[in-house]
């Protein structure tokens, strides 16, 4: 790959062919467009360069910026670590500012504008979860979303018979480490999203924190293909390498992969989960 700050579609084909993928290929993908520098044609051209090499391509499509509110004031479970409304007349505020999921809504801007627009340009399917949406295309797209339960978002993921592409990110956005921690009992938040008007939902096993998950990256060294397109390293790990490397480091380790140094973040809510799920 040619050292450049200017990407274009051939280029990205051509970079995503040499990390082995093909039309078999099923692959999540975590992206951030801005790393590769300037892309000729956006992050249109990525997604047409990833529908038209891989079979098929699972993204993102959570709304929780619009959908998601505080717990309601009380509602406080076991090692369940998030914010509650201050009280009702607060709660019932917030919930009247937010959204009920509708397939149309944008996706999260903190997953990157590359989501979006496959969304607006792939026609996609997509799932309806209030929190934490899928969306798929190609031949494998209805197996794989139809694995997603309203209390098993993660069900994507673990449907996936295929690999991790990491465009530009670090493994801090790899949620497959959290379906991982989550088949060990960690990791599994209860949240709440508006349902529609004037009401709510309470939703299980949403992950929590990632900020050290890049920990994991020599444990998967020999797992990993990689490649530079533009500025952006191009990483293709297969999942199950991703899910048998994080149980390996969170069975000799509970706090693997997790902060210990900070109390007040939901690292150590996981760690309890963990420990409590030792204990049965
Ligand atoms: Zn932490």
């Amino acid at each position: 790959m040619r050292a450049t700050n200017v990407v274009t579609e051939p280029e990205l084909v051509d970079g995503l062919r040499q990390l082995g993928l093909g039309r078999a290929s099923e692959v999540i993908v975590h992206s951030s467009l801005s790393s590769f520098g300037y892309v000729d044609g956006g992050a249109e051209a990525v997604c047409s360069a990833l529908t038209e090499v891989c079979g098929t391509v699972l993204m993102p499509a959570g709304t929780w910026d619009l959908t998601g509110i505080p717990a309601p004031p009380g509602l406080v479970r076991p090692d369940n670590d998030y914010w509650n409304a201050e009280d009702w007349p607060d709660f019932d505020t917030r919930l009247s500012q937010a959204t009920s999921f509708r397939a149309e809504l944008p996706i999260d801007r903190w997953l990157g504008t590359i989501p979006e627009t496959f969304r607006l340009t792939c026609s996609p399917f997509r799932t309806e979860h209030p929190l934490f949406s899928y969306q798929a295309v190609g031949p494998a797209a209805e197996r794989l979303l139809e694995a997603q339960r309203p209390d098993w978002p993660l069900g994507p993921i673990e449907a996936i018979d295929g690999d991790v592409l990491l465009l530009g990110v670090t493994h801090t956005s790899n949620t497959t480490i959290h379906l991982a921690e989550q088949h060990l009992g960690r990791s599994r938040f209860y949240r709440y999203a508006k349902s529609a008007d004037g009401l709510w939902v309470e939703l299980p096993n949403i992950p929590g924190a990632s900020h050290r998950f890049d920990t994991i990256e020599p444990v998967l060294r020999s797992a990993t293909k990689e490649i530079q397109i533009g500025n952006a390293r191009v990483r293709r790990i297969p999942k199950q390498a991703v899910l048998a490397a994080t149980r390996q480091l969170v069975e000799a380790d509970p706090a693997a992969l997790l902060c210990t140094d900070d109390p007040t973040c939901r690292c150590a809510a996981a760690l309890q989960q963990r420990l409590a799920a030792l204990a049965e």
